[in-house]
């Protein structure tokens, strides 16, 4: 199994993506090309750099304040194998993960019978944060989603206080929250 990432960047430090303070990586490679995306550069499999996952624990561990690591991108699916394996090393240290992508969660179950690492994903995911950028659904008021198709979605005991600590604003729609995971298997 691949112990490498590659990435198009890292956030040692960020509060913008997800509740508390959090590592975060974008992931490099995106298959959806929502119009409007923040993130281009992302998009081709072949750019960004590699890291080994003992060199993202070392950045992760040098912040003991950080709540966990945040999984972005660029589509994090694409490396579902070597990103869980960073996510359950994270958990070990009793860290939490929150995990974006562009495919919805139906998407993923579905995927997870036929491409490798899904499942390991999502099973080490705690909050998923899913579906594509849609620009004419797009919000600024919104924490932690770029547009209000996105779904904030607990997979665990875990994701469901990650969950309980997105407060939305008042006065604006909110998104779907669903909590899945507790008391279902991802298996
Ligand atoms: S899924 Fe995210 S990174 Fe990929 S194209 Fe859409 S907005 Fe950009």
């Amino acid at each position: 199994m691949a112990d490498t990432i590659r990435l198009a960047s890292i956030l040692e430090e960020s509060i913008a993506d997800g509740p508390g303070l959090r590592f975060v990586v974008f992931a490099q490679g995106c298959p959806h090309r929502c119009r409007g995306c923040h993130n281009p550069q992302t998009f081709l499999s072949v750019g960004g750099r590699e890291f080994t996952i003992s060199r993202l624990l070392e950045l992760y561990r040098k912040n003991p304040l950080s709540r966990g690591i945040t999984l972005s991108g660029g589509e994090p699916f694409l490396q579902a194998g070597p990103l869980a394996q960073l996510a359950r090393a994270v958990h070990a240290e009793g860290g939490d993960i929150v995990t974006y992508s562009g495919y919805r969660l139906e998407q993923l179950l579905d995927m997870a019978d036929r491409a490798d690492g899904i499942r390991a994903l999502l099973t080490e995911t705690d909050l998923l944060i899913d579906g594509p950028f849609v620009l004419a659904r797009r919000s600024l008021e919104h924490p932690f989603v770029g547009s209000l198709n996105q779904r904030l979605i607990a997979l665990s005991e875990k994701g469901d206080r990650l969950l309980e600590d997105i407060v939305m604003p008042l006065g604006v729609p909110p998104v779907e929250r669903i909590r899945f995971g507790v008391g279902q298997k991802i298996v």
